[in-house]
């Protein structure tokens, strides 16, 4: 089973949870055990598993800046994003979850975020099920 949706984000970086989003889709796609993959086909955004707290979400975005503050980036001479690329690759763009129960199998504070390291834009998000 294939799945896409979008979301809009509103800041040049930003969390925003995707769990609940991401359950619908497995629940409706019928697999009970098995395999999803959430993917964000884009180089300037990440799916990352974190807590949903408003102080930690903060402090996602405080290492992010962090991360590449600083730095005279070769790709800003032509499109004036290379922290969002390179903070896109090191937190990664996909994540793959086990199903049970047709549910995801998460510790009780991973939830699913997209990540904007760009924004704003409209990204769109792939679910891959694989039952098995
Ligand atoms: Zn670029």
């Amino acid at each position: 089973m294939f799945k896409e949706f979008n979301v809009s984000t509103e800041d040049r970086y930003q969390l925003i949870d995707i769990t609940e989003k991401a359950e619908e889709i497995v629940k409706e796609s019928g697999v009970k055990n098995g395999l999803v993959f959430i993917f964000v086909p884009h180089s300037t955004a990440s799916i990352i598993l974190t807590e949903n707290e408003e102080g930690l979400k903060k402090d996602w975005l405080e290492i992010f800046k962090k991360l590449t503050s600083g730095i005279d980036f070769q790709h800003n001479k032509i499109d004036d994003n290379a922290d969002s690329h390179i903070l896109s690759g090191l937190a990664g763009q996909g994540k793959i979850l086990p199903i049970k129960d047709s549910r995801t199998v998460r510790g009780t504070w991973q939830q699913i975020f997209l990540v904007e390291f760009d924004g704003p834009r409209t990204r769109k998000i792939i679910v891959k099920i694989v039952e098995g």
